[in-house]
């Protein structure tokens, strides 16, 4: 009898082992796939086909499987709360306001946000943008020098070398594009002159002085640290309908019609436009071109205002 209710007992313990055996397999599978995250998405479905046979033991473990096992529908229902949530994410990415849609362009090459005042002379901080404005207003530092000169692959209206072949590398890529285009429509363009060193304006323009006086020669030439020459970011272009000769008759020549069409579709505008003397303080040039990149080239064009205009809409536009 003793050894038979010992046999019993023995038995009982082993039958207890077992459910603590498979208690604790249900509590640490339960808490690992918690951890884990397998009750979100997809991977629940089979861990909650499992929980049910487990579960049976009526065990507490089921508990956290209970509420993922409202189940499939769970499963699906989590699926568009997610997409609920990236979509609220998203337009609260949106929603913080925004100054007033300054184009990607703009935003660093503001006038107001790029001068300094150096002694008596308004000197731009950012003469090495694409976007820089240099006007009578707005000096380049004497000593700016771009860093990315280069000659660009287009015919000139004189041979041999000369430091005025010379654009800033993405200018002179554009320029050789727009007088590729150019040249497929029968409109032969000629460079004349380009990068002009602070030095060399500050000669001319003592020369042009000497000649004419200062105040005429305020009007067609420009100061040294003034010109947009010394951007590298421009070129004087011309065509044989008027001898390669920089004069205001371009603009009603074949080539300088092609330029004022087209030009900004290379990202370049004319920069002294006819009848905005006031405004750039230079007489009309229909051969001088400025790259300014096709973006803000393209928005220059389409608003038909100048490049000091076209900012001041932007700079109000800021400040609403
Ligand atoms: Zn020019």
């Amino acid at each position: 009898m003793a050894y038979e209710y010992k046999w019993i007992k023995g038995r009982e313990i082993v039958k207890m082992g077992k459910w603590l055996l498979l208690l604790l397999i249900v509590v640490v599978g339960g808490v690992a796939a918690y951890q884990y995250g397998w009750f979100g998405g997809d991977r629940d479905a089979p861990s909650a086909a499992t929980q049910p046979a487990t579960g049976g033991a009526g065990t507490p473990a089921s508990s956290p499987s209970s509420s993922s096992s409202d189940q499939p529908s769970a499963g699906a229902s989590a699926k568009p709360a997610d997409d609920v949530q990236a979509s609220a994410s998203a337009d609260g990415q949106d929603s913080p306001d925004d100054p007033a849609a300054l184009p990607a362009w703009a935003v660093d090459n503001l006038p107001g946000d790029t001068i300094e005042t150096k002694g008596e002379i308004a000197v731009v901080t950012n003469p090495a943008s694409v976007h820089v404005l240099v006007n009578k207003k707005r000096n380049l530092p004497s000593d700016y020098i771009p860093e990315d000169l280069v000659v660009p692959d287009v015919p000139f209206s004189f041979s041999g070398d000369s430091p005025k072949k010379q654009m800033r590398k993405e200018a002179a890529a554009a320029l050789e594009d727009l007088v590729a285009a150019a040249k497929q429509d029968g409109v032969t363009l000629k460079a004349v002159s380009g990068y002009r060193s602070y030095k060399t304006q500050q000669s001319l323009f003592d020369s042009y002085a000497k000649k004419d006086g200062i105040e005429a020669a305020n009007r067609y030439s420009a100061h040294p640290g003034q010109s947009e020459h010394q951007t590298g970011l421009t070129m004087d272009i011309s065509g044989a309908s008027v001898n390669y000769q920089l004069t205001a008759d371009l603009g009603k020549a074949k080539e300088g019609i092609w330029l004022a069409e087209h030009a900004a579709e290379y990202g370049f505008i004319i920069r002294y436009p006819e009848g905005k003397e006031d405004i750039t303080g230079y007489t009309y040039e229909p051969w001088h071109i400025r790259y300014i990149g096709a973006d803000a080239a393209e928005a220059v064009y389409e608003s038909k205002l100048t490049f000091e205009q076209y900012f001041e809409t932007l700079e109000v536009g800021a400040k609403r």
